[in-house]
């Protein structure tokens, strides 16, 4: 994609959400940083999911809240998957070693990455995952970017 470009997609289930990330995962290129924003429950977790299917990663992947970040290994390039919702100090960045993942050889994902936007690579692609109130429960509009 080129810099600027935005794409805006609209999904009616979590199986369509995860479709989607499966689709984006077999376009990724290692050391490729995703940022994923937008509202609490809003998919993240369910893009992530689809995202490690794309990738032929088998682990079932949910949310690491506790741990900030887990790698999966075994798919066509390494997973790290961050969720920083509960980080205290950025410095608990370094100390995951988050440079070895973001400029290394995998994928990482980022979930609430806007609390971490300091650290995320120029070439980052955003991912936004919003709900709007009129298109009921299940309807997101997701932006890429
Ligand atoms: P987050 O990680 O952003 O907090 P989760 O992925 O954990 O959110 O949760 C999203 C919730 O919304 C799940 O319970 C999922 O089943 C539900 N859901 C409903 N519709 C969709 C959709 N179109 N895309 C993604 N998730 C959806
Ligand atoms: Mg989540």
């Amino acid at each position: 994609m080129a810099v600027g470009d935005l794409k805006i997609f609209e999904t009616k289930s979590p199986e369509e959400t995860r479709q989607l990330a499966q689709d984006m995962a077999r376009e990724a290129k290692p050391g490729q940083v995703y940022a994923l924003d937008g509202d609490l429950g809003g998919g993240k977790t369910v893009f992530s999911q689809g995202f490690a299917k794309g990738l032929s990663i088998e682990d079932r992947v949910n949310s690491p809240t506790f741990t900030i970040l887990k790698t999966y290994e075994g798919g066509r390039l390494t997973l790290h998957h961050f969720d920083v919702y509960r980080i205290g100090d950025i410095d608990e960045m370094d100390e995951i070693g988050y440079e070895d993942c973001f400029y290394g050889n995998g994928v990482s994902l980022v979930e609430w990455a806007a609390l971490i936007e300091e650290l995320l690579p120029e070439d980052t692609i955003r991912i936004k995952l919003e709900r709007d109130p009129l298109k009921g429960d299940d309807y997101r509009r997701i932006t890429v970017s």
